[in-house]
């Protein structure tokens, strides 16, 4: 049967009058046309619809597959299926489309059966009228949309609850009172509560101390907005305090009221940890676990802050190891690891809780004290010296450590915390010229002195740019033969101000600098060329040699053997000629770096001399294993050679051990005949000192050259009689003369020699001595003192150090203490050379005190009225020992310069 033929047709079309509202768009499903046309006629008379008529479930569902529909009207009984078979087959396919169902009278009961299946509603065939029908079908709209929306709304409530149950945020929600109305799986693991235990207990089971906070969100206080990224403690159900991070929002009925909250809470106590970790790695030392420099200061300032007043200074205590690279090359990182984590951890052990320890890198430490005296830091200091010289044991050695302590103390010290650190610093810097293993308490004068340096530094690389700098040549001779047979090169410095500047002071300067490297080199060239000058001139045999120092930093530089190289070859210079004297000292310490370079030399051609030889630790063995090529005896053996017999025998024993290894030996600083005959009875091949000459300058010593080669081949001694002291005469240098004594005996000869000298040039002469002394001298100086010149009132300056005081001269003797002023002016017109001889100098130098103000003031006075020579004496190897560096600078009109022996003289 064709549906055409019942006069309505398949497909879709407009039922009646659709005006106004969008029509109801129906699929009819019904194979009897008859029944069909029914309904069709009534949907046409009730207006609103557009039909669309399939007679077979197959047909329909093809229609629900291309089109939408508001709602269904099916037969039960199809040809291709019937009864709740339909019903199922379109239940999905329809979606929210109401789905009606037409039965005959007789089967209300299967429809009602449909119902329960999800049909929305039915239409009885033979009780269709236009108005039930419309009204059913309206109403089976309506509840179809409405199971619609439930069914989503379920469906959504379970994603929503799987997700809220499945992820790692804990959630839960309280109503308005506070009490808990829902509790995921993550609340149950972040908080230890069930589900069961948490829903219906109050929130504040959950705080730290049971205390009744409300989230903001409930107490209005947040202004009905969500609180996030609260960071705040939460307790466990077993009690642990956590870190959360919570997320609180306000729950509201449609209304606008509020009826709880729903909370997500995280753990965030990883990421706190976390965080406090990264802070501390940025605050502390990875190493040792000391705080670092920035937590250092931080705590210095605060302390500072806080606590310096008189009553409470604070002390800065300023640690370095002395001979931390040592450890570290010889026995590998680890095991300086080790030493310094060693070192942190016995540092703790003597400081209170209130002070800190930190370490500033490398191996140097600082300790922080609030209210600390100096006595107080005194006594600390030492006890650091204590627990740092116990011996250290690493893997199997024992290692032996001492430290340089410098200390500041605020107040009487007026300093933020970067100065107060920076004077510590200076006063450690101090205590290592002096020797090492020593404390020393910072003096305005060290920040002075570190001041001075580093201008001075500056002035050192002009000095290097512009050419202030200067190569002199002291010969080197066969001792036995006085015959020379090469130089050595000692570097001079006349700065424009400050006149000449001793190695001692800025060799060292250079180093700490870092441009000791461009200085050897630029006297590595230089020599190079003077050399080639000696030759061809013919002055030296050709088999001379051309000593130059070099520094250890120097030596280090892995460039340095293809530096010489290219010097040579471009001075055309054969490589033999050069030796290259590296201080003992400076080899033993830096053992591998050494002798990789030493032997690169070698194998270059040049020869290698261990400088100041007997002063450092060297081991026989490696001794043996270095690639060295002459010994030098140092100094200090040579000096007091005819009067000491240990000296003696260690330089009978260098010799010794040179030859046996096969390499050459030298002397420095020989003055006396006496020296020069007792080296030349022990073998010792070859020798330098102001016995024979000075450093020169390139012309002086072609001078010299020229006039021995004219003599015969020996260079005469300067001085016939060594022991017959010129003042004048030898010359370090610096334009000063330097002598060292190791006892008092020694000295007093060298000052009656001194100052017989002086009597006799008709100068006059001060003499300014300590008491104990006074008899020494007297009975050391009764041969040159003649009347009028003689003993000098015994006197007393303001304090009670007594004074005994010779003033000589053409008017003859006169007063002295307070009186020495008037007694200057009788001494002579201004522009008179006036010898000033003390042996007061630690007092000027240490500036305390009111007798070395008196002092100052006396010499200031000379200074300002005399030509002055200035020859001071010093009991060396006392607490106060000044130290070259001391020393230098210190008047503008003479260096001081001293080794650690009895006594030191010098003249401007
Ligand atoms: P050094 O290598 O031991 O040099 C010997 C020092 O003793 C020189 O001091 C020299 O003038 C002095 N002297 C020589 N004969 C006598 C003497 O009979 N009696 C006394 N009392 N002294 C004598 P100078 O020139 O002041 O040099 C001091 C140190 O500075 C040198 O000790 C050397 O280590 C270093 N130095 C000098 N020039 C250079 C240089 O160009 N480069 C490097 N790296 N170091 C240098
Ligand atoms: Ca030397
Ligand atoms: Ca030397």
């Amino acid at each position: 049967m064709d549906a055409g033929t019942y006069g309505i047709e398949h497909g879709t079309r407009v039922a009646g009058d659709a005006a106004g509202s969008v029509p109801v768009s129906l699929l009819l499903v019904e194979d009897s046309p008859g029944d069909a046309s029914l309904v069709t006629a009534a949907l046409a008379d009730a207006g609103g619809f557009t039909v669309r008529w399939v007679e077979t479930l197959g047909a329909a569902l093809a229609a629900l597959a291309d089109g939408d529909y508001d709602c269904l009207v099916v037969d039960l009984g199809l040809p291709d299926a019937s009864g709740l078979e339909v019903v199922d087959a379109l239940l999905t396919p329809a979606g929210d489309a109401a789905l009606v169902v037409l039965t005959g009278n007789d089967d209300e009961a299967s429809a009602l059966t449909a119902i329960k299946e999800g049909v929305d509603d039915y239409l009885v065939k033979s009780d269709i009228s236009v108005h039930g029908l419309r009204r059913s079908l309206q109403y089976a709209i309506e509840r179809a949309k409405l199971t619609g929306h439930l069914r989503r709304a379920e469906q959504s409530a379970r994603t929503l609850s799987t997700i809220v149950e499945s992820t790692g945020d804990a959630i839960f929600a309280m109503d308005a009172s506070g009490l808990i109305t829902a509790w995921n799986r993550a609340a149950e693991e972040l908080y230890g509560y069930t589900a069961e235990e948490a829903v219906g207990r109050h929130v504040r089971v959950l705080h730290p101390l049971g205390e009744e906070d409300l989230p903001a969100t409930l107490d209005g206080s947040s202004g009905g907005r969500t609180v996030r990224g609260l960071e705040t403690v939460r307790r466990t159900r077993a009690g642990r305090l956590i870190d959360v991070s919570l997320t609180v929002s306000p729950l509201s009925e449609p209304d606008g009221r509020l009826i709880g909250a729903s909370v997500i809470a995280r753990d965030i106590s990883e990421r706190l940890l976390l965080e406090g970790q990264l802070k501390d790695q940025a605050t502390h030392d990875a190493l040792t676990g000391l705080p670092n420099r920035a937590l250092l200061s931080e705590r210095l300032s605060q302390a500072l802050a806080v606590s310096a007043s008189p009553g409470h200074p604070v002390t800065v205590l300023f640690l370095d190891l002395d001979s931390f690279k040592t450890v570290n090359d010889a026995r590998g990182h680890l095991a300086g690891d080790g030493l310094l984590r060693e070192v942190a951890k016995r540092l703790q052990g003597v400081v209170r809780s209130a002070d800190t320890v930190a370490r500033l890198g490398g191996d140097e430490f600082v300790i922080v004290c609030p209210d600390t005296d100096s006595a107080a830091a005194q006594r600390l200091a030492e006890r650091v010296t204590e627990v740092i010289a116990a011996p250290v044991r690493i893997n199997a050695d024992v290692v032996h450590v001492t430290a340089s302590i410098g200390v500041a103390i605020a107040p009487p010290l007026e300093a933020d915390a970067e100065s107060l650190l920076r004077h510590a610093d200076a006063a450690m810097y101090e205590a290592k010229a002096r020797g090492r293993a020593r404390t020393q308490l910072f003096d305005v004068a060290f920040a002075e002195r570190s001041r001075h340096r580093l201008e001075l530094a500056d002035d050192l690389r002009t000095a290097l740019r512009d050419g202030q700098l200067e190569v002199h040549y002291q010969p080197v001779l066969d001792i036995a033969t006085g015959r020379p047979v090469g130089v050595e090169a000692l570097t001079r410095w006349r700065h424009p101000e400050r006149g000449w500047v001793p190695p001692a002071t800025f060799v060292p300067l250079a180093e700490d600098t870092g441009i000791v490297g461009e200085l050897d080199r630029w006297v590595l060239r230089q020599a190079c060329r003077d050399a080639v000058v000696l030759n061809v001139l013919g002055l030296l045999d050709a088999d001379a040699r051309m000593s130059v120092n070099l520094s250890p930093r120097t030596l280090g530089e892995p460039d340095l053997v293809e530096y010489i190289r290219r010097t040579t070859a471009a001075e055309q210079l054969p490589v033999e000629t050069l030796v290259l004297e590296v201080t003992e000292t400076a080899v033993m310490n830096d053992v591998l770096t050494a002798r990789r370079s030493l032997e690169a030399l070698r194998e270059l051609g040049v020869g290698v001399a261990l400088d100041d030889f007997g002063t450092g630790y060297s081991s026989l063995s490696l001794l043996r294993q270095l690639p060295v090529s002459r010994l030098k005896i140092d100094r200090s053996f040579v000096r007091n050679l005819g009067e000491r017999s240990d000296d003696l025998a260690i330089a009978a024993s260098i010799i010794n051990l040179a030859r046996a290894l096969g390499m050459e030996t030298g002397a420095e600083g020989i003055e006396f005949l006496e020296q020069r005959r007792l080296l030349d009875q022990l073998g010792c091949p070859l020798g330098q000192g102001f016995l024979w000459s000075k450093a020169l300058p390139l012309g002086e010593l072609i001078a010299l050259l020229g006039q021995q080669a004219v003599n015969g081949a020996a260079v005469a001694p300067a001085s016939p009689d060594a022991a017959a002291l010129d003042l004048a005469a030898p010359d370090c240098g610096t334009g000063h003369s330097v002598w060292f004594y190791r006892d008092q005996a020694a000295l007093e000869t060298r000052l009656q020699h001194a100052m017989s000298a002086a009597l006799r040039s008709g100068d006059a002469c001060l003499l300014i001595a300590s008491a104990l002394r006074r008899e020494s001298l007297q009975t050391a100086l009764g041969d040159v003192l003649t009347e009028p010149q003689a003993w000098g009132r015994y006197l007393e300056l303001d304090s009670d150090v007594v004074l005994d005081l010779v003033a000589a001269g053409a008017d003859g003797l006169s007063g002295c203490g307070k009186e020495l002023t008037r007694l200057l002016a009788r001494l002579g017109a201004p522009a008179r050379t006036v010898r000033v001889f003390s042996d007061l100098g630690p007092m000027i130098w240490s500036r305390s005190g009111a007798e070395a103000v008196a002092l100052e003031g006396v010499w200031d006075q000379l200074r300002g009225n005399h030509d002055l020579d200035v020859l001071c004496a010093y009991d060396l190897g006392r607490e106060w020992s000044p130290s070259p560096s001391d020393l230098a600078g210190r008047h503008d009109d003479a260096a001081w310069v001293c080794a650690p022996v009895t006594t030191v003289l010098t003249v401007p």
